[in-house]
């Protein structure tokens, strides 16, 4: 059996021919080495190796969270400053 020589692309996990890349690392992985995460509107393909490193899946929702937060700390440490000039 040879593969046509072509340049096919690897899933870096086990080495059958990839599907798509890992939405994290960017490893291409095979449809068996990926797992679907549906985090609102896209649904996101991340390796297996992704899939359990961020065991919390809620990761960019934890960034989103922090970043709204570190908004509102400036906008209020804004405010007590103008509070304070005056
Ligand atoms: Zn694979
Ligand atoms: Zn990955």
């Amino acid at each position: 059996m040879t593969d046509g020589g072509g340049p096919v692309t690897r899933c870096a996990l086990c080495g059958r021919p990839a599907s798509g890349p890992c939405a994290r690392c960017r490893r291409s992985v095979c449809a068996d080495c990926c797992e679907l995460t549906s985090g609102g509107a896209a649904t996101f393909a991340l390796c297996l190796t992704c899939a359990r490193a961020g065991s919390s899946l809620r990761r960019p929702w934890l960034h989103l969270t922090l970043w709204l937060l570190a908004i509102t700390a400036g906008v209020v440490a804004v405010g007590l400053g103008l509070a304070a000039l005056r």
